[in-house]
């Protein structure tokens, strides 16, 4: 199978079937962004235990690529410690700019989502997930709360 094909696969996979797919109860973090461009919209929930991103979820709505990408956000970010967890964030966007190579072992089926970086377009849907989890890490989306969009 070709690795465009298997890519598109794992993609479709996390789109059918979403890891993380629900709001988590007790999540003190909580951020929603969306990408005009696409009409994706994507809200993630972390609870946060012992320094660590002990339960992880995500709801919204949108194009294969970005439901994809959150759902292995999930996969990729839950368990981990803090700073762990933000430094995949880093990575993954570092990945996606072509700065670091794809590696299996980091990044999991994320390396699939390298098959977009042929449509600058379609870069803002796999990072948006990552946009909302950094944010939401960061705490500012308490200052924003539901702000209109
Ligand atoms: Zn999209």
């Amino acid at each position: 199978m070709a690795l465009e094909q298997l890519y598109q696969e794992v993609i479709l996979d996390h789109y059918k079937n979403p890891r993380g797919k629900r709001a988590v109860p007790g999540a003190e973090l909580s951020c929603s962004r969306n990408n005009p461009l696409c009409g994706d919209e994507i809200t993630i929930y972390a609870h946060l235990e012992d320094g660590a991103v002990a339960d992880l979820g995500f709801e919204g709505s949108g194009c294969s690529i970005s439901i994809a990408s959150a759902s292995m956000l999930v996969e990729a970010a839950t368990g981990r410690p803090l700073n762990e967890a933000q430094d995949v964030a880093v990575r993954f966007r570092a990945m996606m700019a072509g700065s670091v190579e794809p590696d299996e072992d980091t990044f999991g089926d994320l390396v699939s989502l390298t098959g977009v970086r042929k449509y600058p377009a379609r870069i803002k849907c796999a990072v948006l997930a990552w946009d909302v989890f950094q944010e939401a890490l960061s705490g500012a989306g308490d200052a924003t709360g539901d702000a209109p969009h």
